[in-house]
């Protein structure tokens, strides 16, 4: 299998570094949509949010922990921050390897979709 974010977690490909622990990734995106918007990903290759079940949200729950504990690292949890996963062409999905988008640190635009 050929996957940017796997070569990613494997330091295959070279990627600013938030996070890690045996579980889960975490680091900058390459095109920031604001100052703070950081990817935080599973180390086993789920394909996206549509393949999470009773076998892997154990995983699931521990992202929404780091996500929870890089806010407060981050500054940005008693202002407000922004969760996005998005799956398939209709949300514009462009990586097959789960990732939510930590976004924060300004006012963030309110049209969600
Ligand atoms: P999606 O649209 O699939 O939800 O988001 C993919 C995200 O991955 C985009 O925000 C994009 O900027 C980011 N991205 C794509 N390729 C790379 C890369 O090689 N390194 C990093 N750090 N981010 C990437
Ligand atoms: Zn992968």
């Amino acid at each position: 299998m050929d996957c940017l974010f796997c070569g990613i977690i494997s330091g295959e490909i070279p990627s600013a570094k938030i996070y890690e622990d045996d579980i889960v990734y975490a680091f900058n995106d390459i095109n920031p949509a604001a100052p703070v918007h950081i990817l935080v990903i599973p180390k086993v290759h789920i394909a996206s949010a549509a393949d999470i079940n009773s076998g892997n949200s154990d995983v699931i729950a521990h992202i929404f922990e780091v996500i929870a504990m890089i806010a407060k690292e981050k500054g940005i949890d008693k202002d407000g921050f922004r969760v996005v996963a998005n799956v398939g062409e209709n949300a514009g999905k462009t990586i097959d390897h789960l990732h939510f988008h930590l976004i924060g640190g300004k006012k963030l635009d309110l049209k969600m979709g």
